[in-house]
């Protein structure tokens, strides 16, 4: 049965057009879990996922989401600075930012800022002072300057914005299910000051066009195109000032500033999404039949798999699989996830010393972008190379 918050109007473009395309049901509700106990894993509370989408703008968002369901706390392991890779984006992110906004011993909040890295990161870079929302934060976890202070709860709407230069908002909007409030209250919040934003969210284009399964899960309740995050910021009272796609196009960065002008700058895109709702449903069944297969054979040739990632992807993963126990082990470089084991499967999660005593004959890497690196780690060792599948 639908939630008693079912939408039929999309909350970004405003149209009727919504469509159910996709559904996966009984999946775990958190992904990124830390849980030592795999009876508990395997126990873990399950959600169901019914993907609508907005045929006129693109969004798309799973209206089974219980946000009551979902919990963000001290377990909740998100942090993926382990990689040099995403190290290097995000002090990148933050130089740019720093330059193109002009922002220098100026003041910065973040909502949902996670361990504080990014805030620490264009804090430190920009002189600034910063103040981050996330009731994820962990103070032991990170050193932060004196002039930097983290709030352990979510964003309050109450609480001005008047001051920031900027507000930032990084991977965060897809698990909010009633966007269109949390933007109206951003604006509410800034007033009449010259705050720019930015905000960052998965790619939903690409997930959709690629069949990318494994990108959707339950704390993901909503998903944008570049048109329908333009569309939901210009109907709350922000001029959309660039949307850029980043980190090999998985992510889009949006930039806005405040405009008391309604409903400004709204480029409608006729057919807009690029393909129609029931090609995305198509291309994630296709993606998700060729997987088990790919996973069948390999079994079928005697060969050990691990995954390489015990992050949201991995969960995806191994809850959609015909047969998950196919799947002997996944490794992770974040030492807080060792020895603990996934929602919904329970896989053991483990070092990548593991692959030193133990013959693994296929590697599949949850992100393409972290394979050199991961090949890199792997030569380190002076052990031969497994077969390697980079999941795009
Ligand atoms: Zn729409």
């Amino acid at each position: 049965m639908l939630q008693s918050h079912f939408q039929v109007t999309c909350p970004c473009c405003r149209s009727c057009n919504l469509k159910s395309f996709y559904k996966q049901d009984s999946v775990p509700v958190n992904s990124v879990v830390v849980i030592e106990n795999r009876n508990h894993a395997l126990s873990y509370p399950e959600g169901d996922i019914e993907l609508f989408g907005c045929e006129q703008c693109g969004f798309v968002n799973n209206q089974h989401f219980d946000p009551d369901l979902v919990t963000y706390d001290d377990s909740y392991e998100e942090p993926q600075g382990f990689s040099s890779t995403f190290q290097k984006y995000q002090s990148d992110l933050a130089e740019e930012l720093i330059s193109t906004c002009d922002i220098r011993n100026k003041y910065v909040v973040e909502i949902g800022c996670g361990k504080g890295e990014f805030l620490n990161a264009i804090c430190s870079l920009g002189n600034n002072r910063g103040l981050g929302y996330d009731p994820v934060f962990d103070p032991i976890r990170i050193s932060l300057p004196t002039n930097v202070v983290v709030k352990k709860t979510m964003f309050d709407s109450n609480e001005s914005l008047e001051n920031a230069d900027l507000v930032c908002c990084i991977m965060t909007l897809e698990h909010v299910f009633r966007i269109t409030e949390l933007i109206a209250d951003i604006r509410t919040s800034i007033g009449d000051s010259a705050t720019k934003l930015y905000f960052q969210v998965p790619n939903a284009e690409r997930i959709f066009n690629l069949g990318a399964f494994h990108d959707i899960y339950y704390e993901h309740c909503s998903y944008f195109t570049e048109n329908s995050l333009r569309q939901l910021f210009s109907h709350t009272g922000f001029k959309v000032i660039e949307i850029s796609q980043r980190y090999q196009g998985q992510y889009l960065g949006l930039l806005a500033e405040p405009t008391t002008k309604a409903d400004n700058d709204i480029a409608y895109r006729p057919n807009y999404p690029s393909q129609p709702l029931a090609t995305w449903g198509a291309n994630l069944i296709q993606k998700r039949e060729a997987m088990n297969n790919i996973i069948s054979e390999s079994k079928q040739n005697g060969e050990s798999i691990a995954l390489w990632g015990g992050g949201s992807k991995a969960v995806s993963l191994l809850n959609i699989l015909n047969q998950p126990t196919w799947i002997d082990i996944v490794i992770d470089i974040n030492p807080r996830k060792h020895n603990t084991f996934l929602p919904g499967t329970g896989h053991k999660v483990v070092n990548v010393d593991y692959l030193i005593n133990n013959n693994i004959g296929l590697l599949i890497i949850m992100n393409p972008i972290y394979e050199i690196e991961i090949q890199n780690q792997i030569s380190s060792m002076n052990i031969p190379l497994p077969r390697i599948l980079s999941l795009n």
